[in-house]
């Protein structure tokens, strides 16, 4: 049955695989980002028809309320929302500024608080939902350089638990995926060939192979309020 799928972040890396694959389920897609033709231009790309492409800022509360209500308009009620609108700033903490420290802070953490508290409205209506928040390994290890973003990537395994036992008696599951190091813009520029000395696995991975452990969290019908590590097997080796 073709449902709703919400994807913030949805015209690159891993936001936009996780569209390719609810698409290809035959599922209408928002995708979502701050760079319309970046939405349009990956919207136009996903299997079937019937997708829509919308330009939100996900730390801003007004863009979040106007995008779910023009979803409900267009499509219904969603059944599926992935927040993978994400950016980091990495500085040690000494050199951070305090303009990049609250656009991570509203963007990855108080954003995903926004887009769910706006989804889990329209999930009540149609009695059930499911919800993929995407972390990352630093959120439970830590890094240096990334005291800011870490932080809000540990905030969103707290809020997920604790929004996914808000929910869980009206059918919505509410769970998290943490990745490793996933080959997309987030990770241009780095030296791949030192990082992965680190991986288990011996490599990146790819934003599809995430993508799948998403897909498999939103379908699976008795799994809530758990993180899901995509790493490589990095978390074994920090
Ligand atoms: P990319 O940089 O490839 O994509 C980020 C996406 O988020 C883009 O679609 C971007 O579009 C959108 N975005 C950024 N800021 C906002 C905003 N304020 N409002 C709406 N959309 C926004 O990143 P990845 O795909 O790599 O990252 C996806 C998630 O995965 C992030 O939360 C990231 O922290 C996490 N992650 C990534 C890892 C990696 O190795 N790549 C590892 C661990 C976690 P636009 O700029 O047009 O708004």
């Amino acid at each position: 049955m073709s449902e709703v799928g919400v994807v913030f972040g949805g015209s690159r890396g891993i936001g936009r695989a996780v569209s390719q694959l609810l698409a290809a389920r035959g599922h209408r897609v928002a995708v979502i980002s701050r760079n319309l033709d970046a939405a349009e231009a990956a919207a136009a790309r996903l299997a079937g028809g019937q997708h829509m492409a919308l330009c939100c800022d996900v730390s801003k509360p007004e863009e979040v309320q106007k995008a779910f209500q023009h979803i409900h308009t267009t499509y219904g009620n969603v059944r599926y929302l992935v927040n993978a609108a994400g950016i980091n700033r990495d500085r040690l903490l000494l050199r951070m500024r305090l303009e990049d420290m609250v656009s991570v802070l509203h963007t990855n953490l108080l954003g995903t608080m926004l887009t769910c508290r706006a989804a889990v409205k329209s999930m009540l209506h149609r009695q059930g939902g499911a919800i993929v928040n995407i972390g990352s390994v630093v959120g439970q290890k830590g890094n240096s350089g990334q005291c800011v973003y870490s932080s809000t990537k540990a905030g969103l395994e707290g809020f997920t638990r604790s929004l996914a036992k808000e929910v869980a008696s009206r059918n919505i599951r509410v769970n998290l995926v943490a990745p490793g190091f996933v080959r997309t813009d987030m990770m241009a520029g780095l030296d791949e060939e030192a990082l992965v000395r680190g991986v288990p696995l011996g490599r990146f991975g790819e934003p599809d192979e995430v993508a799948q452990a998403v897909l498999f969290l939103l379908e699976a019908p008795y799994v809530t309020g758990q993180v899901l590590p995509v790493d490589g097997g990095l978390r074994l080796a920090m």
